[in-house]
């Protein structure tokens, strides 16, 4: 016999195990099953050496449901957002301009954790979630849709009815592809490269992003690592050039980043493996299928540009929560997945095209599109209005 829960949600990365948490905090019984073993130390094999700088609508979810009593004890804030335009090799500065929060408001843009250490933290928090079911070494393997629920198949032969199954699965994503639901896909042919570096120079809680040829350079801020300031990078670049960066030993990547940086914080020195992650843009071609919503990379891949990815991955999550805690009988009813599907598609269409034009300008190397680029900075910059409305879209408003 079938075990019965009012949500199933397949996948348990970033987005996957929030979701739960979201859930489960607001009263429905939630499954969660992914095949992998979740990784939660950072010198483990496989962790997620990516961080993630939460924003503020990130934040007030997390404060909802008591989240982030744990993650915020672990955050760096981010004060500042300074975007440094370059040209050459090695490059050189051509245009600097910072965004301070305090232009919107009083408290920082966001704030950022490690991946690892988030998902620790996150974990620890379901411990305490007695509806909340999570099931390591078990995947989504099929299942059938009907107008009274889904019968989800799992990959241990289990069989779960489920109200609403959530695809928090990733790029790949299982259910989507069950759900018969397709996605576009643009690659660049860059990859992102993940790593922490200490520096001498403090980042004083600013988060730096510097663009030349070959995609965005961003230095995120983290707590001192030995009493040493630290930070996490992502380096975009192109496939062949990122490849050859990732094999170096970490000596050259220190000089290469140094070199990239403008040592603006002095010598970069690695501090931890180097991760290397395709960039592509991926938007899937519905966000709901019957008895199924789609959130996060599941549903929308971006650049690693602006920290939209896991941000706009957390509005599709409370824009569900909130259909579904107005429809606590049926949270997988075809009005509340349509009401989802309206709700979310247009957002998430946008901030793809956005992410995608700003990524091509990032890494074009013509100097006409360079120059556009240094002048597009100015302009977003020295008139205010358009910086604070440039601003707040980048929050998610
Ligand atoms: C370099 C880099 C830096 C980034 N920085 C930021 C940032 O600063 N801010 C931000 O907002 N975003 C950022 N992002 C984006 C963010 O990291 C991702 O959006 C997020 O980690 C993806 O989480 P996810 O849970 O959707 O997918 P995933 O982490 O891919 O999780 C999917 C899960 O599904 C599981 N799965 C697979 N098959 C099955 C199955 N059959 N059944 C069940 N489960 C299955 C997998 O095992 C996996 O655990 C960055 C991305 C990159 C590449």
């Amino acid at each position: 016999m079938a075990e019965d829960t009012d949500i199933l949600i397949s996948g348990g990365g970033l987005a996957g195990l929030i979701t739960a948490a979201v859930f489960g905090h607001a009263g429905f019984t939630v499954r969660l099953v992914d095949p992998a073993p979740p990784v939660t130390d950072a010198e483990a094999d496989g962790s997620d050496l990516r961080s993630t700088a939460f924003l503020r609508p990130a934040r007030d979810l997390f404060e909802r449901i008591g989240l982030w009593d744990v993650l915020g004890p672990h955050a760096t804030p981010l004060e500042v957002l300074e975007a440094v335009d370059t040209h050459g090799w090695p490059p050189e500065v051509v245009e600097r301009r910072a965004f301070r929060s305090g232009d919107l408001g009083e408290t920082p843009f966001g704030w950022n954790l490690m991946n690892w250490l988030t998902r620790r933290e996150v974990l620890g928090f379901l411990a305490g979630q007695p509806n909340v079911t999570l099931s390591h070494g078990v995947g989504f393997a099929g299942m059938l849709q009907r107008t009274s629920g889904a019968l989800v198949r799992l990959s241990d032969g289990t069989r779960v009815q489920a109200r609403l199954v959530i695809g928090a699965d990733g790029r790949a994503s299982p259910v989507r592809q069950a759900a018969g639901i397709g996605a576009s896909v643009t690659r660049y042919g860059q990859k992102a490269l993940a790593f922490t570096v200490t520096h001498p120079v403090p980042h004083g809680n600013v988060s730096t992003e510097i663009y030349n040829q070959g995609g965005a350079f961003t230095l995120v801020p983290l707590p001192d690592l030995g009493g040493v300031p630290c930070s996490a990078v992502v380096w975009m670049n192109d496939g062949p050039r990122a490849v050859a960066l990732a094999a170096m030993a970490p000596g050259a990547l220190g000089k290469e980043a140094s070199l990239r940086s403008c040592h603006l914080f002095g010598a970069l020195t690695p501090a931890s493996e180097v991760r290397v992650w395709p960039v592509v843009t991926q938007v899937a071609d519905a966000l709901v299928a019957e008895r199924v919503a789609l959130v996060a990379e599941a549903a929308h891949v971006l650049p690693p540009i602006g920290a939209q990815g896991l941000n706009t991955s957390l509005h599709d999550v409370a824009a569900l929560l909130a259909l579904a805690e107005a429809h606590r009988g049926d949270p997988g009813s075809a009005s509340v997945l349509a009401s989802y599907a309206r709700e979310r598609r247009r957002d998430i269409v946008v901030r793809a095209r956005v992410i995608d034009a700003f990524n091509r300008i990032c890494r074009s190397g013509e100097a006409p599109i360079q120059a556009l680029r240094a002048l597009g900075l100015r302009g977003v910059h020295d008139v205010a209005p358009v910086r604070r409305a440039v601003m707040r879209a980048g929050l998610g408003s």
